[in-house]
């Protein structure tokens, strides 16, 4: 059975006063709350040891926002899988939009990466999706497929099983448009078929892939409500508890 997840991307946001705040305030709902499903943060690098610390019983699944490429060396600013590794982080976000337009990120770097964080046993959360100009010109699914096969198909049916999967269509992104229930269904299924395709419908079955784009209090249950949806990929609403608890209830 794959797992739902409702997973906070922070971002480039919060002080350390105002983070440690919210994940004491994380802390604090996760004891008082059962939860139909499995919560992770991102946060910035800087907090991630203290994020362990804070959530040293894993009730929450801590994750970077970006790892690099390589193992270790002369890479000003990088943080390696080994590092992550050496703090018992869970994971991390692999290719977000943001790290794609702002750093020149493409799916063969993602699929170094994924490469990487797979072979010390972390978790990628690897993150695709179409523009406002694929969107219009239909070219989304296209577009959507060959991210996937550039960034996943080379791994073994073993691996790709431990990846999840962030459908975020960009024009979604910080922009307040969310992709409509339908619309997340119809990608979501469109990748798992690819997945089908290639691995088999076993292992396609196991992958979890969330929806990131606006997702609301508002609107979290009907998107979580889809077959092929398996949770979300939250960013502005993970910064505020109401919110990130609410989305957290549409499971
Ligand atoms: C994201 O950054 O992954 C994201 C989905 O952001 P937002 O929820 O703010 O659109």
């Amino acid at each position: 059975m794959r797992k739902n997840i409702v997973a906070g991307n922070w971002k480039m946001n919060l002080n350390y006063a105002d983070a440690q705040s919210l994940m004491y305030q994380l802390l604090e709902y996760k004891k008082n709350n059962q939860t139909n499903c499995e919560v992770y943060i991102a946060p910035p690098s800087l907090y991630l040891t203290k994020a362990k610390d804070i959530f040293e019983n894993g009730e929450i699944g801590i994750f970077a926002q970006d790892v690099s490429e390589y193992q270790s060396g002369a890479y000003t600013g990088e943080l390696s899988v080994d590092m992550l590794s050496s703090i018992n982080i869970n994971g991390s976000l692999v290719s977000h939009s943001e790290r794609r337009l702002y750093h020149g990120e493409t799916d063969s770097h993602a699929n170094r990466k994924i490469k990487n964080l797979l072979d010390k046993n972390l978790t990628p959360i690897y993150c695709n999706g179409e523009n406002l100009d694929q969107r219009k010109n239909g070219d989304y699914l296209e577009v959507v497929g060959n991210q996937t096969k550039t960034a996943l198909f080379t791994l073994s049916a073993e691996e790709i099983k431990k990846v999840v999967i962030a459908y975020e269509p960009v024009w979604a992104i910080g922009t307040g448009e969310t992709a409509t229930a339908e619309q997340a269904q119809e990608v979501h299924a469109f990748i798992r078929d690819l997945i089908a395709n290639q691995y088999g419908k076993e292992v396609a079955d196991e992958i979890s892939i969330l929806y990131g784009g606006s997702v609301k209090p508002e609107n979290a249950k009907e998107i979580f409500s889809m077959p092929d949806v398996d949770g979300g990929l939250i960013g502005g609403a993970a910064l505020k508890i109401e919110d990130f608890s609410k989305i957290i209830e549409g499971f």
